[in-house]
């Protein structure tokens, strides 16, 4: 399970590991957390005390400290997993769902005619329905979108490159991510 790591006003930075995580408890950087605790990690015994050492790893933490540059991108990074969930697997033109490996990013406008590898531009599609349409626009290929591309913000961004989201981070993710995002649906 991954932890996810908040700045201290609570913008999302990245998801990290558990253990990660407990390095950041280790150095006294968590600033608050959110959601019950779901690993302990238990460390050496200390001398002084004879009491094991145990540090408690919640599902949300803030850090304090320096931002990372790329928590201030405002517009995520695409990549085809990414552009999948976002679609939800669902070819835009025939409308069927497939698994990943039979999916492709699809350039609305070709990039051969000046569209650009961007989220507004972009969308899933079956491999049969690529091809199909090849070189054209939608409409000169006579074939239309039965919904429509949009760029996510930072907290869908989170929740489309997240492995196993626990309740507690899906619920703290959702609640910003705006009422047109697909994942609502
Ligand atoms: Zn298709």
């Amino acid at each position: 399970m991954d932890v996810l790591q908040l700045d201290v006003s609570g913008r999302p930075q990245a998801w990290i590991s558990a253990k990660e995580a407990a390095v950041i408890y280790a150095c006294d950087g968590v600033a608050w957390t959110l959601g019950d605790p779901f690993w302990v990690l238990r460390g050496g015994t200390q001398r002084r005390t004879g009491l094991q050492s145990r540090i408690e790893v919640h599902p949300i933490i803030a850090v304090r400290g320096a931002i990372p540059s790329r928590a201030w991108r405002t517009v995520p990074a695409l990549s085809n997993p990414k552009l999948f969930a976002r679609d939800r697997y669902l070819c835009a033109y025939c409308g069927h769902q497939f698994p990943q490996d039979d999916l492709t990013r699809e350039h609305i406008r070709p990039t051969s005619r000046g569209g650009g590898d961007t989220w507004m531009n972009c969308i899933t599609a079956c491999r049969g329905c690529n091809g199909r349409k090849g070189n054209r626009m939608p409409e000169e290929a006579n074939m239309s979108l039965i919904y429509l591309p949009y760029v996510p913000s930072l907290h869908e961004d989170m929740i489309l490159r997240g492995r196993r989201i626990l309740a507690d981070q899906m619920e703290f993710l959702l609640a910003s991510v705006p009422k047109h995002s697909r994942l609502h649906g």
